[in-house]
């Protein structure tokens, strides 16, 4: 039995939600796993048990992809007139956000964010998203192409862009609606069938999602969701034979070991994975916007954001200014559970990545950096950490050089800025970067050098579906978004007609 959560403006549906067992979602229907297991999910704030969860493996994956396999082959969503299949997916936008309350919530008690900021980002972005995306289904089409070695009117060729099959979806848990969203809204759009499995620490909205996908009437087998723990239902899903394409956000590390899994039947793969983005900031920016910019690049969600701006380049002669600006910004945030309607910050969602993030604090400082505030855990109840700013860094500390994935902030200050597009992209990552000056020529010149797959200038977590978004270099393969990510889901054919 779950332990009651009683929070004085939880919606009751929510609470109904978690106080019974959350089954898969496969076929269309709400099942226990093949084995009976389940796995708890807990509150971070608390470190209590918030729900409990079927826990999907081996043969609840092959079960899943069955549904999958069987809803593609019949055609009951490829062939579906992609009218229609645009109409479903924007009626689950507008279901998304009939409940948008309730996802809301879910999402704060599981991750552990607050709720006002779930409540502005996750949930009315993952409908925006999902909007975008009903909006291509109708748009994807082929080219005519004119050969080029023969006579032109002798051959008639063109290309068909077709669904790419059965697929995986793998996501985390930093943002786990709108991380289903991405992922779900371009496969369908294509013409895709999907099994999804969210993060172990954060099932939840995803199987509220799959009550809204049974209710605006998609075929059965279309998406299937199967929670459960990626060593065992991620690993059969990534290798399974019968699926033609994994799509991955999560750490670089368990990207390369989905490659490996892959490679069995060679199923095409796309991967969202880490980072280690550079903030530059330059001394003639308007320190009026770009400090609380700089601070939110690095401590919006707790700065669990695979694009946190983690390395804070300063020049010189504005640097103590900026980290002054930066620091009182952190102290001044409030990390309370994410219920709480003054909190800016919640806990960090596990244990574990509360002390993966404090044993990197305490790396740092023990290698000689500073932390000018923060630099340990907030409090002793759940898994909150304060918001931190190191200085007395070295480009080559772990500190500097690996993914934290959390609210701490390097601040490095540089003298010469011609050194420091090569500073910047010194790591083996290459997801995203800011910039900020008043001088546009600077702004696009440093843009161009930079080896990021997004750019953002005087601004920075500027996100929209519009908007392609994905790695260079051990960031990832492909991009999420924009019209970009539809090539994630479709196979191009070329046909070529003899006229005469
Ligand atoms: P992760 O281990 O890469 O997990 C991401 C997803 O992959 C989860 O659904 C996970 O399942 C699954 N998974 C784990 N091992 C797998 C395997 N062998 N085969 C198939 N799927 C597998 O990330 P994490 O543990 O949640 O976080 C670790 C680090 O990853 C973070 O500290 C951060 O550096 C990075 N991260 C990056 C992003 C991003 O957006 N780029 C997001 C989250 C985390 P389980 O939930 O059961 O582990
Ligand atoms: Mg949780």
């Amino acid at each position: 039995m779950a332990t009651a959560v009683s929070t004085p403006t939880m919606d009751p549906n929510v609470s109904a939600f978690v106080s019974a067992k959350r089954k898969l979602f496969i076929n269309g229907k709400f099942v226990d796993a093949a084995s009976g297991k389940t796995f708890p999910t807990f509150n971070p704030a608390t470190g209590e048990v918030l729900a409990n969860v079927a826990e999907g493996d081996r043969e609840d994956i092959n079960r899943a992809v069955k549904a999958a396999r069987a809803a593609f082959d019949t055609g009951a969503w490829s062939k579906m007139p992609t009218a229609q299949r645009g109409k479903l997916i924007w009626k689950l936008a507008d279901l998304i956000e009939k409940y948008q309350e309730e996802f809301a919530q879910l999402e704060s008690l599981d991750n552990g964010k607050p709720l006002k900021i779930s409540r502005v980002a996750d949930v009315p972005l993952t409908v925006e998203h999902m909007r975008y995306y009903a909006g291509w289904a109708t748009k994807i089409e082929g080219n005519t192409i004119p050969l080029i070695l023969r006579e032109r009117s002798k051959f008639l060729a063109y290309t068909l862009r077709e669904p790419i099959g059965v697929v995986g979806q793998i996501i985390p848990w930093n943002f786990p609606l709108l991380m289903a969203a991405w992922k779900l809204g371009p496969a369908l759009a294509a013409g895709c069938t999907v099994i999804l499995k969210p993060a172990e620490q954060t099932p939840l909205s995803a199987l509220r999602l799959a009550e809204l996908i049974q209710e605006a009437g998609f075929p059965d087998g279309v998406v299937n969701i199967v929670p459960g723990y990626g060593e065992t239902a991620g690993a059969a899903l990534s290798a399974h034979p019968d699926v033609d394409k994994i799509a991955f956000t999560g750490s670089t590390e368990v990207g390369k070991l989905i490659l490996q899994a892959a490679a069995g039947n060679l199923k095409k793969v796309s991967l969202e994975l880490g980072g280690k983005s550079p903030n530059i900031v330059l001394d003639d920016a308007d320190l009026d916007s770009t400090i609380p910019g700089a601070a939110s690049a690095i401590f919006f969600n707790h700065g669990q954001c695979c694009c946190a701006g983690s390395r804070l380049f300063v020049e010189k002669k504005i640097f103590d200014k900026v980290v002054d600006g930066v620091s009182q910004i952190a102290e001044k945030i409030q990390v309370k559970a994410g219920f709480e309607p003054d909190s800016d910050m919640g806990p960090l969602v596990s244990e574990e990545q509360m002390n993966k993030v404090c044993g990197y604090m305490e790396s740092g400082i023990s290698e000689g950096a500073k932390a000018v505030t923060g630099g340990a855990r907030h409090g002793n109840k759940g898994y909150f950490v304060k918001p931190t700013v190191l200085v007395n860094t070295n480009d080559k500390m772990k500190v500097v050089q690996e993914e934290i994935f959390g609210p701490v902030v390097t601040a490095i200050p540089f003298s010469d800025p011609s050194e420091i597009v090569a500073r910047a992209n010194d790591t083996i990552y290459g997801l995203a970067a800011g910039v900020w000056t008043s001088d546009i020529k600077k702004a696009h010149s440093i843009a161009a050098k930079l080896r990021a797959g997004t750019v953002w200038i005087n601004c920075y977590n500027i996100f929209d579906p519009a908007l392609p978004f994905g790695g260079y270099k051990q960031s990832g393969w492909g991009r999420e978004m924009g019209h970009e990510v539809l090539e994630n889901y479709t196979e191009v054919k070329s046909v070529c007609a003899a006229l005469d």
